[in-house]
């Protein structure tokens, strides 16, 4: 099949597949319940691809260069049995298999991801603070539950468990530094990423953002931070160590500092369109030619067209105006 590359010359590396476009939170800067309330439409089980069609696509993307396969969603825990499908998925040699998660659930799954083959994880986590945390999760979950979770994970040998927290001003930046001081000396890597206009329904704009250079800057004045090398090129975290040697955080600047340059990303929703960006308005249908009894060289060869036409590079001429687009929301497409 080869390798394809873009427009760009990007090569396509990652995977990330939404198993599931239902959360049981409502992040107020995600699905907010005014949007995704009681009578909000979600997918139908018939629509929604089944675990043998994810995981021969992951092969047939296997094939054409992809090296990691991240599972997100919604909340990908929610999705009824999915150790069945990271078994299917770990048979696929030499792929890095990871998670994203709200931690909601881990607690409970934790050990049994890691058995069914689940090398890593990441756990959402934008406060320590119980009030802030529920005004933001929207659905009364309280911190504790998500740092069991983590814990359970990295007993589990989910490791290092990646500690993922959204920074949205005026809602979570005075947890910034309580974040820092606690997950500093676990071994865990906390990342903090700023908000972003993806969807059309998080009302986003500029001034709500907290830059990396910010953060970066806050934590060092009382925990000098220097930086380290990216592990490899495209990695979306800029990496930081303590300069006492008590670990490091991650910074993903996607909004001040776009790294489009390097995004070697395709995501498969739910029902099975790709999509070539985050912020992309349109997706490729692949559950058709999946049903429709195409074999994996015809779907490798649609996917592989797919990504030599993207030219996709949303972030680095994002502008007010664009923020605005009828982009695909992040609980579809997958975070
Ligand atoms: N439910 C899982 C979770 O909570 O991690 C996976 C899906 S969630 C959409 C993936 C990640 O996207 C979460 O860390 C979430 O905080 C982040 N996210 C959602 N909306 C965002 C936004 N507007 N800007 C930046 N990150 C966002």
């Amino acid at each position: 099949m080869g390798h394809p590359t873009d427009q760009f010359n990007r090569p396509l590396r990652d995977l990330r597949i939404s198993v599931t476009d239902r959360c049981n939170f409502r992040c107020v800067y995600c699905m907010p319940k005014e949007v995704f309330g009681n009578d909000y439409q979600f997918l139908e089980r018939k629509d929604i691809l089944t675990f043998e069609e994810i995981a021969r696509v992951a092969g047939i993307f296997h094939g054409l260069g992809a090296e990691k396969v991240r599972l997100t969603g919604g909340e990908p825990l929610v999705r009824r049995n999915l150790e069945q499908l990271i078994e299917q998925l770990a048979k696929i040699p030499g792929l890095d298999l990871t998670l994203t998660t709200n931690g909601s659930l881990l607690e409970r799954k934790a050990e049994a991801l890691r058995k069914a083959g689940l090398k890593r994880i990441t756990v959402s986590l934008d406060a320590l603070d119980d009030a802030t945390f529920k005004r933001m999760n929207d659905v009364d979950f309280p911190v504790s539950k998500v740092l069991a979770g983590i814990e359970a994970a990295a007993a589990a040998g989910l490791t290092p468990v990646k500690i993922n927290m959204v920074v949205k001003r005026g809602e979570n930046e005075n947890g910034i530094l309580p974040m820092a001081r606690h997950f500093r000396k676990t071994g865990h890597i906390l990342r903090f990423i700023e908000y972003m206009d993806v969807g059309h329904t998080n009302g986003w704009r500029m001034d709500d953002v907290v830059t990396a250079r910010e953060i970066v800057n806050m934590i060092s004045r009382e925990m000098p931070l220097e930086p380290a090398d990216p592990n490899y090129t495209g990695e979306v975290a800029q990496r930081w160590r303590y300069k006492d040697g008590s670990g490091e955080i991650g910074v993903i600047a996607s909004v001040t500092q776009a790294f489009c340059r390097d995004c070697t990303r395709i995501r498969l929703s739910t029902e099975g369109k790709l999509y070539t960006c985050l912020f992309a308005t349109a997706g490729y249908d692949l559950r058709g030619l999946l049903r429709g009894g195409r074999g994996d060289a015809e779907i490798g060869d649609a996917i592989a067209a797919v990504w030599r036409q993207r030219a996709d590079r949303y972030s680095e001429i994002r502008t007010a105006n664009t923020a605005r687009d009828a982009k695909v929301e992040m609980s579809y497409i997958g975070g």
